[in-house]
């Protein structure tokens, strides 16, 4: 290669590996809401929890991710009684996790059917600090949209990140809505 060729080269490795990294580095599980075209899906969630701080913060993120994009909406009420999705608290030893989401797939692992997502009530700043817990809760509602955890760097701008500081990242960030907007097709 002569130098001129190698300098484009490396000028256009970096645009590409930037590209990358900024653009697509969302991360999507292989199934989804079962999405009618033209349509937004809603999916109704029930509370698991009494706790008034603990369903603040569910109901915050809830509405946090239904004002950035309308491909799925979560409906969190009272009435929903008998919904099999939940949002909660669990009690977990390993004080290292903030939370957890289990999506329940079809047979054939196409599609999301319900989920669950606790936020751990054993984690410190789970019980201590309300803007940690909106931050957990809007990540694992990530998880329910079929988002995965997306750990580029401690500096990257996603609540898929489990790198990001909780007290600064507590929205869905514009990675994670594109990775939404790029599951659901409108
Ligand atoms: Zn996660």
């Amino acid at each position: 290669m002569n130098t001129k060729f190698k300098r484009v080269f490396a000028v256009s490795l970096i645009f590409f590996l930037f590209s990358f990294s900024t653009a697509f580095a969302y991360l999507l599980k292989p199934y989804g809401w079962p999405k009618t075209s033209g349509q937004t899906y809603t999916v109704k969630v029930k509370y698991s929890t009494s706790d008034a701080n603990y369903k603040t913060a569910w109901s915050t993120a809830v509405n946090d991710w239904n004002n950035k994009q309308s491909k799925i909406r979560f409906d969190l009420s009272e009435l929903y009684t008998s919904s099999a999705n939940s949002v909660g608290t669990m009690i977990n030893s390993d004080t290292s996790i903030y939370g957890e989401t289990t999506n329940t797939l079809t047979s054939d692992s196409s599609q999301i059917t319900s989920f669950v997502a606790r936020l751990n009530t054993a984690n410190s700043e789970i019980a201590g600090n309300a803007t940690v817990r909106r931050s957990t809760s809007n990540h694992e509602l990530g998880h329910a949209l079929a988002l995965a955890d997306n750990n580029v760097s401690v500096i990257f701008l996603a609540i898929m990140n489990q790198l990001r500081d909780r007290t600064t990242t507590y929205t869905p960030q514009t990675d994670d809505v594109n990775g939404v907007n790029a599951k659901y097709p409108f």
